[in-house]
């Protein structure tokens, strides 16, 4: 029995000296160290020997099985060893390769003339004043002079919500009343940004969301000379200033009078093209002096105070100078467009 160990141990120790692989070693432990190996049998049958033999048998099997464990850890260890010197030479780390650039992001372009606008009219004093998106009815309408079934609402559908009287404003405009009511009687002159909804086909010229941005300038003594200076000016460093502008008459429920300016078209110099339908002009704002009930209603005495007020939309403004042909792409989240600004 002795003599078995001892060729056991020698066989073993033969065989795992060629296991190779990690496969191989698991195949060597099954044989030799596994619940029916044969060095597990004769340990496990030791009661079955004459009582004078088991302490012999049993020392030198145990011995054997610690020889046997120690030399299949060493072996582990071993071929462990080797894999990863085999990966270090076979695939070496270039720690010299650059690294995978970042993308940057950038302002999305209505965002970018926006912050123009906000320039230029920072320059010129006027501060920026936000005001909500969700409005009354009363704010967004009947506060502007636009009385319920007033013809004038054709222009402005919008998105009503499930609280009666509660909707998403179609204008900038409603910031005016609450801008006038926080600072009345002090003179005013804020721009309002933000965004607009209206319940509209979506088209190539229309979407049911957009960006506008308005000025508004309440005080004593103001003038339509304050305001066309204003504009002239707005556009002059907006659009460079050589451009040529008009003003043509037109109607808003909330300015009286009202007007609206056109400038010669960027993309044509005022030769005509399909972006300004060969006239030669774009409209870029409408403007006027604000009507006396809106100024009642915002808490200054028409009798004393006057003012004047303009809208535009950036997205309007940004399709013109890029000569974007369809207002649609600002939502679209095309990184193909968004990354030419
Ligand atoms: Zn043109």
């Amino acid at each position: 029995m002795l003599n078995q160990l001892d060729q056991l141990e020698r066989e073993a120790l033969a065989q795992l000296a060629e296991a190779g692989d990690a496969a191989a070693l698991e195949a060597w432990r099954v044989t030799y160290l596994g619940k029916k190996s044969r060095l597990m049998t004769i340990l496990g049958d030791l009661g079955k020997l004459p009582p004078a033999e088991r302490p012999a048998i049993g020392r030198r099997g145990n011995e054997v099985k610690r020889a046997l464990e120690a030399a299949y850890a060493e072996r582990v260890a071993a071929l462990k060893q080797e894999e990863l010197e085999r990966s270090l030479t076979a695939a070496p780390l270039d720690v010299t390769l650059p690294g995978r650039p970042v993308e940057i992001g950038r302002l999305h372009p209505v965002t970018q003339t926006l912050r123009e606008i906000y320039a230029v009219c920072a320059e010129m004093g006027f501060q920026v004043y936000r005001s909500r998106e969700v409005e009354t009815d009363e704010m967004n309408f009947q506060l502007l002079n636009i009385p319920p079934h007033h013809p004038a609402r054709d222009m402005w559908s919008t998105f009503y919500t499930t609280v009666p009287g509660v909707i998403l404003r179609t204008h900038t405009s409603p910031g005016q009343i609450r801008v006038m009511r926080a600072y009345c009687p002090e003179p005013i002159r804020v721009i309002l940004p933000g965004m607009c909804y209206r319940y509209e086909q979506i088209t190539a010229r229309s979407e049911i969301q957009f960006t506008q941005v308005e000025g508004l300038a309440v005080g004593r003594h103001i003038t339509m000379a304050d305001l066309k200076g204003t504009l002239v000016e707005f556009a002059r460093r907006m659009f460079g200033a050589d451009r040529r502008y008009r003003f043509r008459a037109s109607y808003f429920p909330f300015t009286e009078p009202s007007a609206e300016m056109d400038i010669e078209c960027v993309i044509c110099d005022g030769k005509g093209c399909p972006v300004c339908k060969y006239t030669g002009w774009v409209e870029i704002l409408g403007a006027g002096m604000v009507h006396p009930v809106v100024l009642r209603n915002g808490g200054y005495d028409p009798d004393v105070y006057s003012g004047y007020a303009w809208g535009m939309g950036p997205q309007r403004i940004t399709m013109l100078r890029y000569q974007i042909n369809d207002i649609r792409y600002f939502w679209e989240n095309d990184l193909r467009f968004l990354e030419q600004f």
